[in-house]
């Protein structure tokens, strides 16, 4: 059995899905098949802005409502006969009915809870999917839709669920084994044990990919997105990064963790604790070979590369702590980390001072004000007895990261990178080094992006991307 998720890029319109059809019908020739789907592209964005404008007590949901319809209607149209369409277009019809009765009693109520909000966003898979295994049938491919909330089961933190693996892991075999064509799988979605739908996070649909993989005890997980794999960068950032044909879990974890949206951090989990290879691939180049992702046994990695990539994520802030107080005080930085846990806030990344006078912490901004006031709170009474300074958010800044196996070990590595940016005229300000040494990440300026990637991509790959005899497709 073989996995195939295609992203939301993959099944952005009729002309992409009938691509992905037929991909999905060569693939099927080969043996059994599970599809993971994405929503459509730009359909999970415009359901997030229809609840919120919904919340906000406004009726005007209903015309982002009215395009997230016609775009899906488009597409029946574009993929089935005349004569085929009605069977199809009825029941996604009867869903975006629902949707609107849902989001109409987010306007009544003016709330859109954690719970509302997964169950309009799982509407984005569950059109899509209910669309494209009509579209599949229609070619007599023998597609089944399996409702993913009948074998994901997770906790209830919506927005971002936990799984619980040994249950979800029965419940895949066993629904799966039970098909006789090509499941169909909405990503994205599950379900708490008493059935309330839940999301495992945005771009989740990955994850959903390597959760039935591990299940169904898969042989490979193939992610079908729009680029040809796992990028030494960002393309849209970095010109002339070029396709990583083989890397290892744990880097592209790295990656992902640090911002290149190609795969979801979590994805790797399942496929690795099941041994099982992920493939990255390109929808609209099939033919070009994507990358594998295992562990580093299982691959022949470039081990004359310096580096294996870099990423980035915008939008972030720090808080300097600083001040006297804090030398030798065990349980310092507990607290700060609890005050901050318990406000569900995410530290991206620490670096503390040997002096102990200094830690900084780095967050999304989106989540920075909450932190400064959890922090002000926390630590109200050294900051009136003078024993810490004051602390402000700074802002418009940005987290790089520089990823790979072959720095361990190698010394010189951070010398080499901080100079190379510093002749660059970009400044740095702050710090952070996992022991693995599998990490460099770092905090500048977010007017120096594009600058710094591309200084660092020039630094250590240029001269290291593929050959004349395997040209980029
Ligand atoms: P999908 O719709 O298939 O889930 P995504 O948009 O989530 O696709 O992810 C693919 C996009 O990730 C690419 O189009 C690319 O712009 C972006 N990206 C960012 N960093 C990288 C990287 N290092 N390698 C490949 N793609 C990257
Ligand atoms: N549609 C979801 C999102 O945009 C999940 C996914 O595409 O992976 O977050
Ligand atoms: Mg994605």
């Amino acid at each position: 059995m073989r996995v195939l998720k295609f992203g939301g890029s993959s099944v952005a319109d009729g002309q992409r899905i009938r691509n992905v059809i037929d991909i999905v019908a060569e693939a099927a020739r080969k043996g059994r098949l599970a599809v993971v789907l994405s929503a459509m592209k730009g359909v999970t964005d415009l359901l997030v802005s229809a609840a919120r404008t919904a919340e906000r007590g406004s009726d005007e949901f209903r015309s982002v409502l009215e395009s997230l319809r016609a775009q899906h209607f488009e597409a029946v149209r574009f993929l089935l006969a005349p004569t085929d369409q009605s069977a199809t277009l009825t029941p996604l019809a009867i869903m975006c009915n629902e949707l609107e009765g849902i989001l109409h009693g987010v306007e009544l109520i003016r709330e859109c809870s954690p719970r509302t909000m997964d169950l309009v966003m799982s509407f984005g898979e569950r059109l899509s999917c209910r669309l494209i295994t009509a579209a599949m049938n229609t070619r007599g491919m023998g597609a089944t839709l399996v409702d993913a909330r009948e074998i994901i089961i997770t906790d209830d933190r919506f927005g971002s669920a936990g799984v619980d693996f040994e249950r979800s892991y029965a419940l895949i075999k066993e629904r799966l084994d039970a098909v006789a064509g090509i499941a169909v799988v909405p990503g994205v979605i599950g379900a708490t044990e008493k059935g309330v739908t839940t999301t495992l996070g945005r771009n989740g649909s990955d994850y959903t990919g390597s959760l039935i993989g591990a299940g169904a005890g898969a042989e490979v997980i193939e992610i079908w997105t729009d680029v040809d794999g796992v990028l030494s960068a960002d393309p849209r950032i970095v010109p002339d990064a070029f396709v990583i044909p083989e890397i290892t879990s744990e880097e592209a974890m790295e990656l992902s963790y640090f911002g290149a949206k190609v795969i979801h951090p979590y994805s790797m989990v399942p496929a690795v604790e099941h041994n099982i290879p992920l493939l990255i691939k390109n929808s609209l180049n099939p033919s070009a070979p994507g990358t594998r992702i295992a562990s580093a046994a299982a691959l022949r990695r470039d081990t004359t590369r310096p580096i294996t990539g870099i990423a980035s994520i915008e939008g972030i802030s720090i808080v300097n702590i600083e001040g006297g107080g804090m030398m030798g005080i065990p349980g310092f930085a507990a607290r700060i980390f609890s005050a901050l846990a318990r406000e569900g806030i995410n530290i991206i990344m620490i670096s503390q001072a040997s002096s102990e006078h200094t830690i900084c912490l780095v967050f999304r901004t989106s989540e920075g004000e909450r932190a400064l006031a959890a922090l002000n709170r926390e630590l109200a009474l050294e900051l009136e007895t003078r024993r810490i300074e004051r602390f402000e958010l700074l802002r418009d800044l940005l987290v790089v990261s520089v990823i790979g196996e072959n720095m361990h070990g190698t010394p010189g590595m951070a010398g080499r990178l901080f100079s190379a940016l510093g002749t660059a005229g970009i400044n740095i300000l702050v710090i952070a080094q996992g022991s693995s040494e599998r990490n460099i990440s770092f905090v500048i300026e977010e007017k120096n992006h594009f600058a710094a990637l591309r200084t660092i991509h020039r630094e250590f790959l240029a001269g290291h991307g593929p050959s004349a005899a395997a040209p980029r497709a």
